[in-house]
């Protein structure tokens, strides 16, 4: 067992140490923790445990793979009609959906995505989580804002998601968006106004590596490119060719390229997450505003 410990100095000398050390391409998560950690430019995060044996890399330890007791706990939340067991040597991909609301997701955007990803040897699952949340109390409680829903220590996904699907699942989140006019059904992000970013810092959707959040949308097609969209980030960063027309690019199409699903399928890993601190290591927000802000 590993320990690296990582430490935070404030708002200041790390970030150009971050976005250095992901200079030479996008990684995962855990490479990008060794790398800060090794560069001694970041201070106490907390422990990163380089653990658990993963054989094949996508993200779900070979013991969780292995045991029946956690095969049956997932059936026992999500249904075997939902969860049709993880396979030993196969690429797998388990979407987590909490709904707030009325909010839903409509059989096309998880007929494309299921059907993309077997395409490209991924099988991805989508697991819907039996009870709605109600958006009274889940404003009450925690406040809609991205950072009220996906970190922080008193957000949803804290409050909300069991301990043992964190490390096995990505968790989307669909929330209706807010009501206010000219930003209606989008969801706010203190990171976005921050950097200058969506209108006033209103996104339609938002990722924080392996929990993404999303606002319910009225047409289809814009869900499946949005869902989609907010999935590969647990991965992949947006990308400015505009000779993409993927969902990480132009998003024309609700697809990737060759080589985003060649670096999706490497970075299935970057479900698992003992740190509790993904924003920090998002790659696309450090690379994408911070950088930004530096230059
Ligand atoms: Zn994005």
């Amino acid at each position: 067992m590993k320990h690296v410990s990582l430490q935070v100095q404030g708002n200041g000398a790390p970030f150009t140490s971050i976005a250095d050390a992901m200079a030479d391409g996008p990684r995962t998560r855990r490479s990008l923790l060794l790398s800060a950690g090794a560069a001694g430019s970041v201070s106490i995060v907390g422990h990163v445990r380089a653990s658990a044996e993963d054989s094949d890399g996508d993200g779900i330890p070979d013991r969780t793979k292995r045991s029946a007791a956690f095969h049956r706990r997932l059936e026992s939340i999500f249904g075997a009609e939902q969860f049709s067991g993880l396979e030993v040597g196969r690429r797998d991909l388990l979407l987590d959906v909490r709904y707030v609301g009325e909010t839903q997701l409509v059989p096309s955007t998880k007929r494309t995505i299921v059907e993309q990803c077997r395409a490209r040897g991924i099988h991805a699952q989508w697991l819907d989580y039996p009870r709605r949340y109600d958006l009274e109390e889940v404003t009450e409680r925690y406040g809609t804002a991205v950072k009220d829903l996906l970190w922080g220590r008193r957000s949803f996904y804290a409050g909300e998601i069991e301990s043992d699907l964190k490390n096995v699942a990505l968790q989307l989140v669909v929330v209706p968006g807010v009501s206010k006019p000219g930003v209606e059904g989008r969801i706010y992000s203190h990171w976005m106004d921050t950097t200058g970013s969506g209108i006033d810092g209103y996104v339609n959707g938002f990722s924080v590596g392996n929990r993404a959040v999303v606002a319910e949308r009225d047409d289809p097609l814009e869900e499946a490119r949005l869902v989609f969209h907010e999935i590969a980030h647990l991965a992949l960063c947006h990308d400015d060719d505009p000779e993409n027309t993927g969902v990480m690019g132009t998003g024309d199409d609700v697809d990737l390229t060759d080589e985003e699903w060649e670096r999706f399928r490497d970075g299935l890993s970057n479900v698992r997450d003992r740190t509790g601190y993904d924003v920090l290591f998002r790659p696309c927000l450090w690379h994408e505003n911070l950088s930004a802000v530096l230059e």
